[in-house]
């Protein structure tokens, strides 16, 4: 893993704009929110750009399945307490309660992988993994037939930006 400055900003909006053809052929509305104002954390751009890629394809995968008027995916960062927060939330079909804690496992597909063809169960098992090397922590909150959230806290203190340093001298 590389240790730099990554604006991500740049990184969300590129990656949407990356499914730029899935949004529009699935009728699913991306909304980007966040204050103007420069969004810089530590971190590896290209891992983590691998990251929030797997959380937007699953978004569109599970948002794609619902009968819903307007399916929506939307990005939200914000900035709290030395700590920076990128939210992806979707208003697919949700995860139903027993599957929310299991999503991480490796091979873990659940009620919902088991509605596509397309499900290794692996993918959120990498993404915990990259998010684990580049300290940054990975959360998810879902409620069936309305949708999920996961967050990616990203920390910014001295603290961190130390502690990062050793990591790459090590
Ligand atoms: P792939 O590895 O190809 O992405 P997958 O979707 O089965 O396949 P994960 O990405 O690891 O694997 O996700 C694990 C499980 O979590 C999924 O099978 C599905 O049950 C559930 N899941 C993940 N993201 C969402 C989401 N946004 N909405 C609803 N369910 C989800």
């Amino acid at each position: 893993y590389k240790v730099e400055e990554v604006d991500i900003v740049n990184l969300v909006r590129d990656n949407i704009n990356q499914y730029r053809k899935e949004f529009i052929q699935s009728r699913i509305f991306p909304k980007f929110e966040y204050e103007e104002k420069l969004y810089k954390v530590t971190s590896d751009q290209k891992w983590l750009s691998i990251a929030v890629n797997q959380i937007i394809m699953n978004a569109l995968k599970y948002t794609r399945m619902t009968e819903k008027e307007k399916k929506e995916i939307h990005f939200h960062l914000e900035e709290r307490e030395e700590c920076i927060f990128l939210h992806i939330q979707d208003n697919g079909i949700g995860i139903p309660k027993q599957d929310v804690k299991r999503v991480f496992e490796a091979f873990f597909t659940g009620v919902n992988g088991r509605k596509t063809r397309e499900a290794t169960g692996m993918g959120l098992y990498i993404t915990k993994e990259i998010c684990d090397c580049l300290h940054h922590s990975i959360t998810v909150q879902s409620a069936e037939g309305e949708g999920t959230i996961f967050t990616i806290q990203f920390d910014k203190g001295e603290a961190y930006h130390h502690m990062m340093r050793k990591v790459t001298e090590l």
